[in-house]
């Protein structure tokens, strides 16, 4: 069984990486959008979620941002309203709203995934699209065993780069997205607030811009915090486009 978080790209992309995890389409059981832009929910992913009856789960105000682009489209989706949890075969799914939104969008959200299996119980907290984290946010992903997270950019590289004033000023904005620095702030603050033993072992750096960050400053960034803050066992990893990432198995 698996879920999908968004769906912004090809039906031939999707069905290779699912491959690499071994998963088939007909696996999936539930695909949960966070947001309204292209690169998260896009024509060719909603074909894919359609053609292979996958059901939709996602907040009113999401669909209706998303029927903005998609009218014909999207008809059959699952409305589930923020903090409330829903079951998919023993995993709940809990969404929560964060700090992201344009003129085209009007919400975004982070979702954390909560199981029992023998007997202990595990989180997964996932958060990209934010321009902050605020108490709310690291309230909903404390106690998370792993945690995807943003890390998107790096200001001197975003400052420096080719997009237009208005662009630059929304990405660092509080509405925009996190930086390294802010993701590496986040990662300690949510591990210092857990109490549970294995909190935050594996955290996944996801969300990399390829225009104003590099894979190693993304990750040299919350290693150098964590480990001056004496943390040495959160292992991160860093999310690739067009490379398979680590797989964690929870037993
Ligand atoms: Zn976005």
């Amino acid at each position: 069984m698996a879920i999908l978080i968004d769906c912004g790209c090809s039906s031939k992309y999707i069905i290779k990486n699912l491959n690499y995890l071994n998963i088939t389409p007909q696996n999936i059981k539930a695909a949960f959008i966070t947001h309204a832009h292209s690169d998260h929910i896009s024509t060719p992913g909603i074909n894919f979620l359609h053609n292979n009856d996958i059901p939709i789960y996602l907040h009113q105000d999401i669909y209706s941002d998303i029927l903005k682009k998609h009218r014909d489209k999207i008809e059959k989706c699952n409305i589930v309203p923020f903090y409330k949890s829903v079951e998919i075969e023993n995993i709940f799914v809990q969404s929560f709203d964060v700090h992201h939104k344009d003129k085209n969008i009007s919400h975004t959200l982070g979702f954390t995934f909560s199981s029992t299996i023998n007997e202990r119980k595990y989180k997964i907290g996932y958060l990209t699209d934010t321009g902050k984290v605020c108490d709310k946010i690291i309230k909903n992903l404390v106690n998370s065993n792993i945690l995807i997270i943003e890390s998107n950019y790096n200001k001197t590289i975003l400052n420096s780069s080719f997009r237009t004033y208005n662009n630059k000023k929304w990405i660092l904005s509080e509405k925009g997205h996190l930086s390294n620095e802010d993701a590496a702030n986040a990662i300690y603050k949510i591990r210092s607030l857990s109490t549970s033993k294995d909190s935050l072992k594996y955290v996944f750096l996801a969300h990399i811009s390829k225009h104003h960050n590099t894979n190693s400053l993304a990750i040299k960034t919350s290693k150098k915090l964590l480990l001056s803050k004496n943390i040495h066992d959160v292992k991160l990893f860093i999310t690739k486009r067009n490379q398979k990432c680590p797989t964690i198995r929870i037993n």
